[in-house]
């Protein structure tokens, strides 16, 4: 320590030393400890019977060496609504002093979790009993985030970062119209030691997590459950974290039995564990983050608060947070309109306040273009604007990153 301690007195601006990135991660289990109202189905009229799997939250802190840090939070949750965040992002100001820019808060989106206070309320019970065991499950929920933030912060340690681009067919576009994109991109970022041993793979992929249908009544991850536990089994003492991304339009096919979420998880698994076992694109340099709160204008003179967020390397990833129940086409087009960019595009972020369609969605009408907003509480479509207000946001927030 002296020794250490004497070499920086000599050196004090080695800049290999100081450019040296590092990371750190960190895991909670939000496993609820009794039985609790589930969230995701308006057909289910009973709370939990059990617990298939444990459900968690992780945390992947990125340090660029030069000042750039950023925590990334995974959750198994079905969404997160403002209130939420905004009280785990204050709490990590005090703590942390991490800037709202530097953290996102992930929703896997599972069909077969705990409900969360304030979101998807239309969906919660008339009975006092179980919405107090939903508040209480909120409360401590944002405890654990506010705890796993600092605990990825506390492992930071000597690492490098490589990002690359796998697929996956299981995503299916959910309206069943003539238009039908899908994006089966599945996007990793590999985090390496310097001993060559795989601390953390971030991974993505565009599809609702439904699988299990509204006849599940355990508690249960999903697909992304399951493709997270068979990575952690592939490459021990490493943490494996899904991102939801814009897969508002999107189901996995086939569903409704259990061995269908652990086979569509299987298959995520495989191709980023593949990917991981290849050399992959190198991500370095500096990184900048970006957080704007925008105004979404409803057809009925309402708006929504809309959070749109940025995290980007100089060279070789960048992610897009969205908030909300992001549509595909939001993805497809923002890859086509920043192609020199290593995009991972993601929904369901920091805040999931309603569906977002794209305006060729909005006008084409159905569940994701306005039939949904009676379950967030909201009684209008959007204005014909949104696609515009979102793109223009994003432009904003990609500008500050990369300056
Ligand atoms: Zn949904």
């Amino acid at each position: 320590m002296r020794y250490l301690l004497m070499l920086s007195l000599l050196l004090p601006a080695l800049p290999v030393w100081a450019a040296a990135p590092r990371a750190g991660v960190a895991r909670v289990d939000i496993t609820p400890e009794e039985s609790i109202w589930m969230s995701g189905y308006a057909a289910r009229k009973r709370p939990s019977t059990g617990v298939q799997m444990p459900i968690q939250a992780k945390a992947l802190a990125l340090d660029d060496g030069r000042g750039g840090l950023v925590v990334l939070v995974a959750i198994d949750i079905i969404g997160l609504p403002a209130a939420l965040s905004d009280r785990v992002a204050a709490e990590a100001a005090k703590l942390y002093k991490l800037d709202r820019a530097q953290i996102v808060l992930n929703a896997s989106h599972t069909h077969t979790g705990p409900m969360v206070e304030a979101n998807l309320m239309p969906m919660a019970p008339a009975d006092n009993a179980e919405l107090k065991k939903i508040r209480a499950y909120t409360n401590t929920l944002a405890g654990k985030l506010v705890t796993v933030i600092g605990a990825a912060l506390g492992d930071l340690s000597p690492a490098r970062f490589d990002f690359d681009y796998g697929e996956a067919g299981f995503a299916i576009n959910r309206r069943k119209l003539e238009i039908a994109p899908v994006d089966h991109r599945v996007p990793v970022l590999r985090v390496t030691a310097p001993n060559g041993q795989i601390r953390a793979l971030l991974f993505g992929y565009a599809c609702h997590n439904t699988t299990l249908t509204a006849e599940f009544l355990e508690i249960s991850g999903d697909y992304a459950g399951y493709a997270q536990a068979q990575l952690e089994k592939e490459f021990p003492g490493a943490t494996a974290l899904f991102f939801m991304l814009c897969g508002g339009d999107q189901n996995p096919e086939p569903r409704s039995r259990r061995e269908l979420a652990e086979k569509h998880g299987g298959e995520l698994a495989r191709e980023v564990a593949r990917l991981a076992r290849t050399k992959m694109q190198p991500v370095e340099g500096r990184l900048r983050t970006a957080f704007q709160l925008t105004r979404l204008a409803l057809n009925n003179m309402k708006q929504v608060n809309y959070p749109v967020q940025a995290v980007r390397f100089e060279k070789g990833f960048t992610l897009i947070a969205l908030g909300g129940e992001v549509v595909v086409d939001y993805a497809l087009k923002f890859t086509n309109q920043y192609p020199g960019e290593r995009l991972m595009v993601a929904g369901y972020s920091n805040d999931v306040m309603c569906y977002i369609p794209s305006l060729r969605i909005l006008r084409e009408g159905g569940y994701e273009g306005g039939d949904s907003m009676k379950w967030y509480g909201l009684d209008a479509p959007f204005a014909e604007d949104v696609e515009e207000r979102v793109t223009d946001t994003v432009a904003a927030v990609l500008q500050r990153v990369r300056k």
